[in-house]
């Protein structure tokens, strides 16, 4: 097929462009550059451009015929997204509208999109489900809620069919070391944790030791970049085969702590690093799995990497290339 992958050059979205072109996928990256890199790319043609230009987008669009647009491209660190509430519903939002115009405009058949856990905000269960009510706390998950809402407003409204996936915890790199998570100024926990191992950073702090969890810190569902990646190919063929426009959470079902993944970097890398405890973060509820049924059955997902001593294994590695990469 061939595909428009915006956002190709970033984390995930490079990971995906690997396994679309591992697939024999023709693909064009669009991406801005602005988190991600041109050495991400290693499939496909990368178009420099942003999806704030409706020239630009119009022009891609006119020289390529899309059978699907799989859609990364964002802004996606939370504390932000609360000062610059408007970065967030122009870089997201807005241009989820300029992208939808022109695959409106184009008849494209297919569309992938990057959500996120963050549309739930703070819900009562621990295990979600796709269909709780979406109540997003902060506005980088109202500005996906809203991409959400104009995607499955135009498939109803077109033939455009759709898979909208929720990402959970998203950690990891590539196990060959060639690819991985190299934004400037990461927040997550794996990263930040992984910095420290390298001395980028000198310590870290866990945010918040009283909640009601099995050691006092919060509990996450961590999933392999690599097999949030594959659920991205599988949706493709699920689509191409006739599959309806579906709404997928992308997760293990399962949960580590704050302290239990920490543990997990210090035993791996056999560094020691200081850890201070310190309070809460604004908005962290404290536990949140994805309940992945849905993916399993309707895609036929299976795991490949669901092992925490992997997930961290493989970002430690990556961080130290990278790490040496840039001197
Ligand atoms: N966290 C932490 N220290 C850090 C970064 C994160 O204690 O330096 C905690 C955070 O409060 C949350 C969990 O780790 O409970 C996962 O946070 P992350 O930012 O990785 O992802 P989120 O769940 O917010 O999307």
């Amino acid at each position: 097929m061939k595909v428009l992958v915006t956002g190709g050059a970033g984390y995930i979205g490079s990971h995906v462009v690997r396994q679309l072109g591992e697939a024999g996928h023709d693909i064009i990256v669009f991406d801005n550059l602005s988190t991600g890199y041109r050495w991400a790319v290693t499939c496909g043609e990368l178009v420099v451009g942003d999806l704030a230009d409706e020239a630009a987008i119009a022009g891609l669009f006119s020289e390529h015929r899309f059978e699907a647009v799989l859609h990364f491209a964002a802004n996606i660190v939370v504390p932000e997204s609360v000062e610059n509430p408007l970065k967030y519903y122009s870089n997201n939002t807005r241009n989820t509208l300029n992208l939808l115009k022109a695959v409106e405009q184009h008849r494209v058949p297919y569309m992938v999109f990057s959500s996120t856990a963050a549309v739930y905000g703070m819900p009562e269960e621990t295990v979600l489900t796709e269909d709780l009510p979406l109540a997003p706390i902060n506005p980088y998950g109202a500005s996906k809620m809203m991409s959400e809402r104009m995607i499955m407003d135009l498939a109803a409204a077109s033939s455009l069919n759709y898979v909208i996936l929720r990402y959970f915890n998203v950690a990891g790199a590539n196990p060959d070391g060639l690819l991985g998570q190299a934004t400037p100024e990461a927040t997550h926990l794996i990263k930040v944790a992984c910095e420290c191992v390298t001395g980028k950073r000198d310590g870290m702090s866990v945010f918040g030791t009283d909640y009601d969890t099995r050691d006092g810190t919060c509990i996450r569902d961590y999933i392999h970049v690599e097999d949030l990646a594959k659920a991205h190919v599988m949706a493709l063929n699920y689509m191409a085969d006739g599959g309806r426009s579906r709404v997928l959470n992308c997760g293990y079902g399962r949960g580590f702590t704050v302290r239990e993944v920490i543990d997990v970097v210090k035993r791996k890398s056999g560094n020691d690093f200081p850890v201070q405890e310190t309070g809460r973060r604004a908005g962290d509820p404290a536990a949140l799995m994805a309940d992945n049924s849905r993916i399993k059955k309707v895609l036929g997902w299976q795991p490949d990497y669901d092992d925490l001593d992997t997930i961290v294994g493989t970002a430690l590695a990556w961080e130290k290339i990278w790490q040496e990469r840039q001197g």
